[in-house]
């Protein structure tokens, strides 16, 4: 059993979570590490706050307290108009403040989306393969199956 938190961009607050917790069933995108037979069990869904992302401050504390084991920075944060500017910063401090490891991404980023973000030159700049690797790598048939 795998206990996870889950912070969404305060951009798509509103967002009902479908395809994270489809590709938690489907173990695809940043749920790839977690072999099939491990139960995923999703003890806090939350967003950032909103721009700076005040509440990645205090969210994790309390999904650790609910018993999470890793933080994942969800696909939103990879793949917006513009990516969030403070990814790395996020890991970096809940990593060091909670020592709960964090995995950026969470479903896996929308072909459509990917394409796009491809021609961007400051999105290239970022180095999305360092930091979000098992987004990267996912194969493009999967990314079209969450367009
Ligand atoms: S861009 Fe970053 S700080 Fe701004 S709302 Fe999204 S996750 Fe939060």
């Amino acid at each position: 059993m795998k206990k996870i938190g889950i912070i969404i961009c305060g951009r798509y607050q509103d967002c009902g979570g479908g395809k994270c917790f489809r590709a938690i069933r489907e173990r695809v995108g940043g749920f790839s590490q977690y072999p099939v037979d491990e139960q995923v069990e999703v003890v806090g869904y939350s967003y950032c706050g909103g721009c700076p992302g005040g509440n990645i401050e205090y969210v994790p504390e309390e999904m650790k307290k609910s018993g999470a084991e890793v933080i994942h920075l969800a696909t939103g944060l990879v793949v917006g108009y513009p990516p969030c500017p403070w990814i790395r910063q996020f890991k970096e401090f809940i990593e060091t403040q909670y020592g709960l490891p964090v995995v950026i991404g969470t479903h896996p980023i929308p072909l459509k989306y990917y394409e796009t973000h491809n021609k961007l030159s400051f999105w290239k700049k970022i180095n999305m393969e360092e930091i979000a690797s098992d987004l990267m790598k996912e194969d493009k048939k999967t990314m079209g199956a969450y367009n």
